[in-house]
């Protein structure tokens, strides 16, 4: 019989995973991996980690394997983090991979981007298991219903390579593919202090997360994990500002599952304004204080 697990980095990820379970209707189980559950979204079992961190990707896979065995889906949420693993986790379980699932027709058919986004193939699944990573957006969240029968998960980590030491370069600020609210800035931002002051500040009042175009990153304004596009991250929050930003085809792919896109650029030509839902013809570094001190009040 088909199922699905849905495996959860963190908590989060469970409620926005929610509709895309519903949608290929099989039943499902849980395996979160870090943190505490809260609600189980319809889940028949919930598989608790209770990892104190996430492990490098090949002992990661190697821990979820003898779990994800049972199942004839696997899914989790599109993230850097979940390719690299699941990637892994498909090549033990021997099983087919879709990555970036926008939508589905049934449980083989698949609708995902390629070519930067450009064009959305629809993919079918010739055998099972088949592990999917799912960009969200598009299938929203079902009712959290109440809690799931709990089991603890025996994950062993056995790798290749062990992680000696991980920093973080984030701050409290959310993490830039799960954020509701992603604040980016663009070449015209300087220098990374200037970045960090107007963007950071921005992104910090708003509670979002930061990102960045690959002309600020390159020019090293801005840290490479924050790159947002076809060769950065993929987001899609409930609100995405862009500052400062053109409106690059690479960087459009990166975005347009975004719910909102608020674009401040002082050229009214510019590509951005396209795409972006309210536009803001304006010097960003006149708009920006005046927008932060109207959020203050
Ligand atoms: C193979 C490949 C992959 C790529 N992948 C990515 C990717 O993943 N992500 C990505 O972002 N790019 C990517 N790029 C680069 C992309 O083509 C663009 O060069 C880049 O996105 C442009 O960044 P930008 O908008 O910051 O800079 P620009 O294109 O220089 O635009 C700056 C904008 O800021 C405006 N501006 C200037 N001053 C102000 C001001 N004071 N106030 C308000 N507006 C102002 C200007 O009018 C302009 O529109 C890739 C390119 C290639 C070839």
């Amino acid at each position: 019989m088909s199922k699905l697990l849905i495996v959860a980095f963190q908590p989060s990820d469970i409620a926005q995973l929610s509709g895309f379970a519903k949608k290929l209707g099989l039943p499902f189980d849980i395996l979160l991996l870090t943190g505490s559950p809260a609600q189980g979204y319809g889940a028949n079992r919930l598989f608790v980690g209770s990892l104190p961190e996430l492990p490098p990707a090949d002992a990661l896979a190697k821990a979820v394997q003898p779990i994800a065995a049972n199942y004839t889906h696997i899914a989790s949420v599109s993230s850097m983090s979940s390719k690299d693993s699941l990637a892994r986790l498909a090549g033990l379980l021997d099983a087919a991979m879709v990555t970036d699932v926008l939508d589905l027709e049934s449980p083989t058919v698949f609708k995902r981007p390629m070519v930067a986004g450009s064009i959305v193939a629809t993919v079918e699944v010739l055998a099972f298991p088949v592990v999917l990573t799912v960009r969200p957006a598009g299938f929203g969240t079902t009712d959290p219903g109440g809690m799931v029968e709990q089991t603890p998960a025996t994950l062993t980590l056995e790798g290749r390579a062990s992680r000696l030491s991980a920093t973080s370069r984030g701050g409290s600020r959310p993490d830039l593919g799960q954020a509701s609210v992603v604040v980016s800035g663009g070449r015209p931002l300087k220098d990374a202090a200037t970045f960090e002051n107007v963007i950071g500040g921005l992104a910090d009042a708003l509670g979002g997360a930061v990102g960045a175009t690959r002309a600020a990153v390159d020019s090293g304004i801005a840290p490479n994990e924050l790159q947002v596009g076809q060769t950065g991250k993929i987001v899609a929050p409930d609100l995405y500002i862009a500052a400062g930003i053109s409106g690059s085809t690479q960087h459009m792919a990166g975005i347009k599952d975004s719910k909102v896109i608020v674009a401040i650029n002082k050229d009214p030509d510019a590509p951005i304004f396209e795409a972006a839902d309210f536009g803001l013809v304006a010097d960003l570094f006149d708009a920006i204080p005046e927008f932060r001190a109207a959020i203050g009040k």
